[in-house]
């Protein structure tokens, strides 16, 4: 079946370029002027966009079946969270860490990761989990047999970390002994990190994530630490590199600290994650390198609104509160600069619903456009991620689409309140107006979720129309 969605705005890229040049809006200019977006749904494929015109031409005599929003609409790719722990809880981090078992995480993290589909997040990208046994890479499986309605997940099982360092967050006394008293995966030594790149990739990661330099929240027992150190040295660094490399696996490196941005770059990880104090030889090397930047805004302003109960996360937000205004700074230089910059939250767990404030704040306190902003949570994170298919909406590509009240380029806060309408590989996930009201409509997206099983996005499944679209 064929729909046709109709709307005042579409947001788009018109080719794969990574340049927000090349991003458009396709506007309807009133209410009375409409654009439309052809869907095969039981391909998932983007068929072609059509303007008032075409419509016109196109509707007297056609079998689609016509989702009409009304005025003031704007359709957009679904969005991109490059930077998520699904498993992770908002406050109490070690506690949750010692008293729940990894299915119950797995479950837990499953409900967040619906939660951000109905956001508008059709696809995530694991930045690692506080459980040693892979729940991450159980819900995207599980997602990807259609056993559960989803977002598409790819991403690091873990993060690798050296001992008392991010990934070694425990209060735990010298004396005493757990068989998992770490988060993450410890490896001190060249031996250590290429085993740890091997279990990663044996159990399902499909991204290596490194914690280069030290996190805000490193270990309570080690408050010397800072954000500001680097952790690995040059050595183990490089090996974790090579190792992904000639696995074809790309890496993803937490770097707060300048000198610990500059190493990761040059040592050719495809993204820095946060790079707080990225300072004008950590951007040099982004721009040789063609590193990523994912900033990570929201994490931080989530904590200084909301505190922490428990007082898990004090030191957090200490820190902070005391680097703020040198990390908008430092993020702003690079954005000013032209490094890539993906979107990413640090999802630990808040209500889903308002992740993608994300947006606002690349604009508000990295000195984003709009459409920059847009951009970074949609074609340039496909574009890290090396998913082809996704982000961007031009007739081959999959159907992972937002639908939103409102334009974005005007108020880019309607990302995260306006999402009335989110489609995910031509699965309606989200209707709030009920436009899709048809029961056949629904009966195609239930079933071909449910009675599909192994549904993946291959060749196989494509209808001879949508194959000569890809
Ligand atoms: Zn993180």
């Amino acid at each position: 079946m064929k729909v046709l969605l109709v709307v005042s705005n579409i947001i788009t890229a018109v080719t794969s370029e990574v340049d927000t040049s090349y991003y458009q809006q396709i506007s309807g200019d009133d209410c009375h002027r409409r654009v439309g977006l052809e869907v095969d749904l039981e391909c998932g494929i983007i068929h072609r966009l059509y303007t008032q015109s075409e419509i016109d031409l196109l509707l007297p005599n056609s079998s689609l079946t016509v989702i009409n929003f009304p005025p003031g609409y704007c359709l957009l790719p679904g969005y991109i969270d490059c930077h998520v722990h699904l498993t992770i809880p908002t406050d109490n981090y070690q506690m949750q860490f010692l008293q729940t078992s990894s299915a119950s995480n797995a479950l837990t993290g499953l409900k967040n990761a619906q939660g951000l589909l109905h956001a508008g997040f059709t696809t995530l990208r694991s930045a690692g989990d506080a459980d040693l046994f892979f729940p991450t890479v159980a819900i995207a499986k599980s997602i990807d047999r259609g056993e559960h309605v989803g977002p598409r997940i790819v991403g690091a099982g873990h993060y690798i970390s050296v001992t008392g360092g991010g990934g070694d967050i425990n209060s735990i006394a010298p004396d005493k002994c757990l068989c998992c008293p770490s988060d993450g995966l410890i490896a001190d030594g060249k031996d250590a990190m290429l085993a740890a790149v091997r279990k990663e990739i044996k159990f399902g990661s499909d991204w290596i994530k490194i914690l280069v330099t030290g996190a805000f929240m490193t270990s309570s027992t080690n408050a010397k630490d800072s954000p500001e150190n680097t952790h690995f040295s040059i050595d183990e660094l490089e090996i974790c590199v090579q190792e992904a490399k000639r696995r074809r696996v790309p890496v993803m490196a937490h770097a707060h600290g300048a000198d610990g941005i500059i190493m990761a770059a040059q040592s050719g990880v495809r993204s820095i994650e946060h790079a707080s104090f990225i300072d004008q030889n950590g951007i040099n090397a982004c721009l040789k390198m063609g590193t990523w930047i994912v900033p990570t805004f929201l994490v931080g302003s989530y904590f200084e609104v909301n505190g922490s109960d428990s007082g898990a996360q004090d030191r957090m937000i200490e820190i902070q509160r005391r680097t703020n205004s040198r990390y908008y700074e430092c993020i702003s230089n690079a954005v000013k600069a032209g490094v890539k910059v993906a979107l990413g939250s640090d999802f630990v767990g808040w209500d889903p619903a308002i992740t993608a404030r994300e947006f606002r704040h690349m604009v508000e306190l990295g000195s984003m456009t709009n459409m920059q902003s847009i951009y970074a949570g949609t074609g340039s994170a496909a574009d890290l991620l090396e998913m082809d298919k996704v982000g961007r909406i031009a007739p081959g590509k999959i159907a992972d689409l937002v639908i939103v009240r409102g334009d974005p380029l005007v108020d880019i806060s309607i990302l995260e309140s306006g999402v009335e309408f989110v489609m995910k590989g031509g699965l309606i996930v989200r209707d709030d107006l009920s436009i899709a009201n048809d029961s056949s409509l629904r009966f195609m997206n239930i079933s071909r979720q449910w009675y599909r099983p192994n549904y993946k996005l291959e060749e196989t499944n494509i209808c001879g129309d949508c194959v000569e679209q890809i």
